[in-house]
């Protein structure tokens, strides 16, 4: 089609991930359909998130610049107790369980050597400062994916944690092979939290 600043913005949006390729053409048709004001409110959240919303420098989980993390410094959740997950995804559907009250540690995904994801990509020598500098943390549940990427990354963190001397968990077998936190439904998520096993 000879629109070209519409192809362009059908190629952006091709590159954003998760918007699956065939719902670009509605996404760019319902952003031409807005009217000025609508889009400009938009576009300037956009802005103002990127440049207000920043990782929690503790647990990594997104926080508001200018206020405190939403679970680090919570008189309400249990400071035994750090939940370490893939996702800020995860984290929100360990969160709907509302069966977990203590905190959590956001890796930013897991080791994956084919994708070039080594343990320094992630957020695994802070985890293991946290344990070591709070004495309060008495347990680390490890709650990622079940995969071989998931079960290597656990395996790899649990012998990290081993010279600590703390009790290190992982998700209850049960949950189905291959299968994310965030795409389980809430009582599968509550069970592999509450049903956990020693590593
Ligand atoms: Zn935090």
């Amino acid at each position: 089609m000879n629109v070209p600043t519409l192809n362009q913005l059908i190629r952006v949006l091709q590159q954003v991930p998760y918007l699956a390729s065939k719902n670009v053409y509605k996404v760019a048709h319902h952003f031409l359909n807005m009217n000025d004001e609508q889009l400009a409110y938009f576009c300037q959240l956009l802005l103002r998130a990127k440049e207000n919303v920043i990782p929690c420098s503790i647990c990594f989980a997104w926080q508001e610049r200018e206020t405190s993390c939403t679970w680090c410094t919570s008189s309400k959740r249990d400071q035994s107790l750090v939940c370490v997950v893939e996702s800020w995804q995860d984290l929100l559907a360990i969160e709907k369980t509302e069966g977990y009250k203590g905190l959590y540690h956001v890796l930013g995904g897991v080791v994956c050597p084919l994708e070039g994801i080594g343990p320094e990509e992630l957020t695994i020598e802070p985890l293991i400062q946290r344990v070591s500098s709070y004495p309060s943390i008495k347990e680390v549940i490890i709650a990622l994916s079940q995969t071989a990427e998931g079960e290597a990354t656990a395996t790899y963190i649990a012998r990290q944690l081993v010279s600590l001397d703390i009790k290190v968990t992982a998700l209850a077998q049960g949950m189905p092979v291959g299968s994310s936190l965030e795409g389980s439904d809430r009582l599968t998520v509550y069970r592999a939290i509450s049903d956990r096993r020693v590593l």
